[in-house]
């Protein structure tokens, strides 16, 4: 089976979160206590309980001095070459916690619980765990449903089909020629940059800036890197915890 990939379209996003639902009750997951935060953004970010959020932002970056409210389907983005699966295998000496299978979906396995700190090895902050010494959890592409022909829950679910799924290249052809059918209506609209590196395509109307998380915040600037050069980052700072031990 070649390399699947979801395609989140932010032109046809309503943020109606019926990608965040489906994909709760698909993996059974428990609801979580929450507060309203001032935001329709709720629960405010992803944890072992909730695979994939919808971001709210608000900015007014634009040269026009109007508020833009932009929606960003947040979740695992499932990388071609997983910073998450090297940091296991090549930092942690843990095999197997991390699996790469035939559709290109990461998956976790219940060794990823002898990952210590596999949250900090993603550049989007993604895995969760729920306690220290956990299995991490996260998006799984729904690696049981597309393995039996299904698309994925969030994918099926969603009203007005800014989620697609299919094989990786028919997905990054149908996002350029997407792009190409909004350039008029939003002229800042673009993929976003790693659309190379990971099998979540973003098609978004607006400038980066104006989504929320779309890199972690506490990874922006790692993510800049080369894989190599953020493995060794995340070595050098394994190696300084140790010494200092803490
Ligand atoms: S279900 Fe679709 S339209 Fe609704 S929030 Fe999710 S991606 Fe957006
Ligand atoms: S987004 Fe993060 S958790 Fe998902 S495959 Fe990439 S590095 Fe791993
Ligand atoms: S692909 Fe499945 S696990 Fe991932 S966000 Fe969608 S419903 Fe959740």
């Amino acid at each position: 089976m070649a390399s699947s990939a979801i395609l989140f379209d932010s032109s046809k996003c309503t943020a109606c979160k019926g990608c965040q639902v489906a994909c709760k009750t698909w993996n059974q997951d428990k609801f979580e206590k929450t507060a309203n935060s001032g935001s329709n953004q709720n629960p405010p970010a992803l944890s072992p309980l909730t695979r994939t959020i919808i971001r709210f932002n608000e900015t007014d970056v634009d040269d026009t001095n109007k508020i833009i409210w932009t929606f960003l389907k947040d979740s695992c983005r499932h990388c071609v070459t997983p910073p998450c699966e090297a940091y296991a295998n090549e930092v942690c000496n843990v095999s197997d916690a991390v699996r790469i299978t035939d559709y290109g979906a990461v998956v976790y396995t219940a060794n990823s619980a002898k990952v210590k700190d596999l949250g900090d090895a993603c550049p989007y902050g993604v895995p969760k765990q729920e306690k220290p010494g956990a299995p991490y959890v996260k998006c799984t592409m729904c690696f049981d449903r597309i393995s039996n022909g299904l698309k994925p829950a969030c994918v099926t679910a969603c009203p007005p089909n800014a989620l697609e799924f299919g094989p990786r290249d028919e997905i990054i052809k149908l996002a350029k020629e997407r792009l190409a059918k909004i350039k008029d209506r939003y002229p800042d609209a673009h993929l976003h940059d790693d659309y190379e590196d990971v099998s979540v395509i973003y098609l978004l109307t607006h400038k980066n800036e104006t989504y929320q998380n779309l890199v972690c915040a506490d990874h922006g600037k790692i993510r800049t890197v080369s894989r190599r050069d953020f493995l060794k980052q995340i070595k050098l700072a394994r190696r300084i915890t140790n010494m200092l031990n803490v």
